[in-house]
């Protein structure tokens, strides 16, 4: 039989199937085949009884990790998204499975041996640091795989314990449950009627839902009953949540609800961790499979349903190669296997709320948060008063007396910053320089901590500067403040408060997340201080103030999507305060208080934000009434840059004197003009639908024919960022 097969090489001449001589297995399996002289894995898309091509080489039967159902969904990503076979493939099996080696074979687990005498083990390891630390780490933990022990500690060291016999080692072992000591208690509630309603027309209904509640209106109570029915049915199910640092809390209630049927995939679980929980998915040991958006591609059959929490959240976006739309993927799954698609949001997105007004999707509302949740009052304060009145500080006076207040109390607060800069760049007071990335067009962020410069673009480093390069003055100033200052300030105004930092500087650790939250709700600080990642999800019972201090910065990003943003934020914000039978406060300031997301955001009316958004974005004709189209083209040389910018943009000028579906067509620098070395032009597009179905595989065949020499050019839809 010959088998067509996808080689696990991404290049762009490799991207089609090679014929093996093989087995007759079922598509989806994975073989071992020798390509260009060297054996890599691939994948049997095809099979037929004759191949062009004489004296064709052999493949390996390995297993068949693809479905057929996932093969499919496959082709129609590739369509979508103009992505190459193998970029797709590999988005459906774990890494493990790109290597040849069996996945399970040589995973050794190693535990401390039992009966050590300390003295013996004190005297013989006394030159011997490193083993020490190593056999310390085992008899504090329950064990660990050889292979990860070998990637922490080194192999030499992990060698060495094993030929002192101070370790024992097994084959077998029962398999790890990531995240294993996280477990919420099963509570039994009574649906409410709005909750019931949306129960039954989950399950008994078809095609795609939307879950409108505010925060703390019991959608999660939702998702897990339709889950439930969906298990009762023989089905299994996908839940997806925004963002790792989400997980804990969501995996938690699961687990307590549904034990061991739940299975986490996430990208923070090293490769054997994620492997078993695959595992037990595709072996139907587990039957819904929660984490972020990759979970999408879970190895799951007859999937009943699948939940996206937070359905507006630009994370379900993948902005790099392979780039897709985790919501529009869902939907073409769903499809598929004819299960239901069930998006959920206090603050839906503004295309899936318009889909839900036309009746596309059926909409379910949950009007009220649950009896003794109350939303907490929000407080609108204008800093520009503020500063008149000489008030320097970042702390309003009526934000500094309510955190008094909340910590005399006892009680708890959190302070959020909306910006993705977590701490501050560098600027000469004297000249206005500012400090610089050499390969990127962005400003450096100064991490006091460590004292030095990074480019969170490409993340170089440089060292601080004690003079302005240009002008040689001395007064280098942060320019804007971050968390750490936000930090340093409270410590000033509250002399004795425990504060905890949560931004990218303080979690570049993959369990940091986890333990900094952890530590918050067991009341290991009086104040979070934090960016974007504490705006959601988590649920601290003693919070009962939050603070919103720069609720404005995302308004002045020059994106249609601005006010939709801060909206969602601050909706998100507020959910995080007074939940339960404490009364929540929160306190937003912001320059311009008069502008209408902070009216409607006020008193939590979506809806009529939603009205008076939607119908900005129909005059002006933005999404969801166009698609943006984004041509982003990088090269090594400017001059390459821009003849394949102009080739691209000429080519689509063609079209559009022919057709009337092009509202925005343009070409320039991108505002980034350098990014990781390379010069960045772009040509934006905004498309009425129709065109846009049609014109998408032209634009794609023109991003692959005027590629620079050295560099790179690619299509993105709806981009989440302009830069
Ligand atoms: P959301 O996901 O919308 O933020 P949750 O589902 O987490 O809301 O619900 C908020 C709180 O209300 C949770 O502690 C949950 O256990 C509780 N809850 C949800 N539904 C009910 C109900 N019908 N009766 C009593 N408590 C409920
Ligand atoms: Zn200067
Ligand atoms: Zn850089």
């Amino acid at each position: 039989m010959v088998l067509e097969v996808i080689v696990d090489i991404s290049t762009a001449e490799i991207d089609r199937p090679f014929d093996y001589e093989g087995d007759d297995v079922p598509l989806g399996s994975r073989v071992s085949v020798e390509f260009s002289r060297r054996r890599t894995i691939g994948f049997v898309i095809g099979k037929k009884e004759k191949s062009d091509f004489p004296g064709l080489k052999k493949a390996t039967y390995l297993d068949t990790p693809v479905t057929p159902e996932q093969l499919k969904l496959m082709d129609a990503m590739r369509e979508r998204y103009n992505l190459r076979h193998i970029d797709v493939l590999r988005l459906f099996i774990p890494a493990k499975l790109r290597e040849e080696r069996d996945p399970e074979f040589k995973r050794i687990y190693l535990t401390a041996a039992k009966g050590l005498d300390p003295v013996a083990v004190e005297t013989a390891l006394k030159r011997a640091p490193k083993q020490k630390e190593a056999l310390d780490f085992l008899s504090s933990s329950e064990g660990e795989y050889l292979s990860v022990l070998t990637e922490r500690f080194g192999a030499g060291v992990v060698n060495g314990l094993r030929e002192r016999g101070f370790v024992e080692e097994s084959a077998v072992h029962e398999t790890r449950v990531p995240l294993k000591t996280l477990s919420g208690a099963a509570k039994a509630v009574t649906l409410t009627e709005d909750q019931q309603h949306a129960v039954d027309a989950v399950t008994e209904g078809k095609g795609v839902f939307l879950l409108h509640g505010v925060t703390g209106s019991g959608k999660t109570e939702v998702y897990m009953n339709v889950i439930e029915r969906m298990l009762e049915r023989g089905k299994t199910a996908v839940m997806l949540v925004p963002e790792i640092a989400l997980t804990p809390q969501i995996l938690g209630l699961f687990r307590a609800r549904f034990g061991d049927l739940v299975a986490l995939m996430h990208s923070g679980l090293n490769a054997g961790e994620r492997y078993d929980e695959w595992k037990r998915l595709k072996d139907g040991r587990a039957r819904i499979a929660v984490g972020p958006r990759s979970a999408v591609f879970a190895p799951l059959e007859n999937i009943g349903v699948i939940i996206i929490d937070e359905e507006h959240d630009s994370s379900y976006v993948s902005e790099s190669n392979p780039r897709y739309d985790t919501k529009e993927v869902a939907k073409m799954r769903a499809a598929e296997c004819g299960a239901a698609l069930l998006l959920g949001s206090a603050t839906p997105d503004m295309e899936s709320y318009l889909k839900a007004t036309e009746g596309v999707y059926t909409l379910l509302s949950l009007k009220k948060r649950i009896a003794a949740y109350q939303l907490p009052e929000m407080e609108i304060v204008d800093m520009v008063q503020e500063f008149r009145y000489g008030n320097r500080s970042m702390f309003s006076a009526a934000l500094k007396d309510a955190i008094d207040a909340a910590l005399s109390r006892g009680e708890q607060v959190i302070l959020f910053l909306n910006r993705r800069g977590f701490s501050s760049f560098l600027m000469c007071k004297s000249c206005g320089w500012v400090a610089k990335c050499e390969d990127c067009d962005v400003s450096l962020t100064y991490h006091k901590s460590e004292n030095v410069l990074k480019c969170h673009c490409c993340g170089k480093r440089y060292h601080m500067l004690s003079k302005c390069p240009e002008c040689g003055g001395e007064d280098i100033k942060q320019g804007r403040t971050g968390t750490e200052k936000v930090a340093e300030e409270l410590k000033n105004l509250f002399p004795n408060v425990r504060v905890l930092r949560m931004d990218n500087d303080t979690t570049s650790r993959k369990d940091s997340y986890f333990r900094i939250l952890r530590e918050f709700a067991l009341g290991g600080a009086d104040i979070l201080v934090g960016t974007q990642m504490i705006a959601k999800g988590h649920d601290f019972p003693n919070v009962t103030l939050v603070g919103i201090l720069e609720a404005d910065s995302a308004l002045y990003f020059s994106d249609y999507r601005s006010s939709e943003r801060t909206f969602q934020l601050i909706t998100q914000v507020a959910g995080r305060a007074g939940r339960a039978d404490k009364k929540g406060r929160v306190i937003l300031q912001t320059y311009s208080p008069r502008h209408y997301v902070f009216r409607f955001g006020k008193s939590y009316d979506y809806e009529g934000f939603w009205r008076k958004e939607i119908n900005t974005r129909m005059v002006t004709k933005f999404p969801p009434f166009t698609k943006v189209v984004r041509v982003l083209v990088a090269a090594e040389e400017e001059q390459d840059a821009v003849e394949c910018t102009r080739a691209i943009y000429r080519a689509l000028k063609e079209r559009e004197r022919e057709t009337d579906g092009f509202v925005y067509l343009g070409a320039a620098r991108s505002p980034v003009t350098r990014m990781k070395g390379l010069t960045r032009y772009q040509v934006l597009m905004r498309l009425r639908p129709e065109l846009f179905e049609r014109l998408m595989p032209e634009i794609y065949r023109l991003t692959a024919e005027h590629k620079p020499q050295k560099g790179s050019c690619f299509a993105e839809i709806d981009p989440q960022s302009l830069i």
